[in-house]
């Protein structure tokens, strides 16, 4: 087995078949294509039939709290002065540090993974937390201040199984907040599906990715574009001298994001609710 890395732009098809995945370098051929992308799996649609992917931010410190903490995850309910309430999760490692998350947001998805970055502020606010928490969690013992988006699909559940009408294709993604411990399951239902024909110990039905509407790719390149000329129109007011630059296809990897926050109503809508026998 070789593991290669390389962003991928589309999937290669042919005849209605997926015979690999198309990267900078050129393509990678495959027997299965497997669409696991995270949030980023809605850019599949541009290629494939697949439903609408969405991102929901969450933020986190790791501290380095070596063996000042028991070994023991803490889910808390959080009320702050104001009123507001939070459900910080609290969870020591066993390489001396500790990972807590909360503060949710709903900031559009950057199209570059590598652009993911903390909301202004909302570190601070979880230090704060952390700090009225326990000394140990002091901002001073903080190793990494981080920023992660969860990959959720309208109805809630993900899509585990193949993408309907391209045969060689398959989709593993939507796990929204339980990816990591669905991890496992759904890697090894994925290889029996791929390599039997069928899961065997795990019933994919209600995973499948028919039940809903497939997003069009229109409405990505159409709702990317609104976005990229209301940036630009922001960044570049009328009688600017900066010449904004160009988008591809309504999509441009220079740092903008495509809008794929969950209450972006007209974006949603536009993925959603289109002309669909489903919506
Ligand atoms: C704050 C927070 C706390 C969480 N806590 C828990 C928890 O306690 N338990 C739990 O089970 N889950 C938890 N989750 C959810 C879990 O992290 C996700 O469900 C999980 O990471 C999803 O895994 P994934 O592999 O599907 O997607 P991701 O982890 O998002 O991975 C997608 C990958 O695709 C790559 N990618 C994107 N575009 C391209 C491209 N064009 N070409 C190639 N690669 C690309 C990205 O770089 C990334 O590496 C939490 C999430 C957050 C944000």
């Amino acid at each position: 087995m070789e593991l290669l890395t390389g962003r991928v732009t589309a999937i290669a098809q042919h005849h209605r078949r997926a015979t690999g995945v198309v990267v900078a370098e050129g393509m990678i051929e495959g027997d299965a294509v497997v669409i696991a992308m995270g949030p980023w799996s809605i850019l599949a649609a541009l290629s494939l039939p697949l439903p609408a992917v969405f991102g929901l931010k969450g933020h986190s410190i790791v501290f380095d709290t070596g063996n000042a903490v028991p070994g023991e995850a803490l889910f808390i309910e959080y009320r702050k002065p104001a009123g507001a309430a939070l459900s910080p999760e609290i969870f020591p490692r066993a390489d001396g540090t500790t990972y807590v998350c909360a503060i949710s947001s709903e900031t559009p998805l950057p199209i570059d993974p590598a652009q993911v970055a903390p909301d202004p502020g909302a570190i601070e606010r979880l230090e704060a937390i952390c700090a009225s928490l326990s000394p140990v969690l002091s901002p001073t013992k903080s190793l990494a201040r981080q920023a992660c988006y969860r990959p959720i699909t309208a109805d809630g559940l993900p899509l585990i199984r193949r993408v309907p009408g391209v045969a060689g294709a398959y989709v593993a993604t939507g796990p929204s907040v339980w990816g990591i411990l669905n991890a496992l399951a759904t890697g090894e239902a994925m290889a029996e599906l791929i390599v039997d024909g069928v899961a065997h110990n795990v019933d994919l039905q209600p995973f499948d990715p028919s039940r809903l509407p497939p997003v069009e790719p229109e409405a990505i390149s159409e709702a990317a574009a609104n976005l990229h000329r209301d940036r630009q129109k922001r960044r570049h007011p009328v009688g600017s001298n900066n010449n904004p630059a160009g988008s591809r296809d309504g999509i441009d990897d220079s740092g903008w994001a495509l809008g794929l926050s969950m209450r972006d109503r007209t974006f949603a809508r536009m993925l959603i609710s289109r002309d669909s026998p489903r919506s």
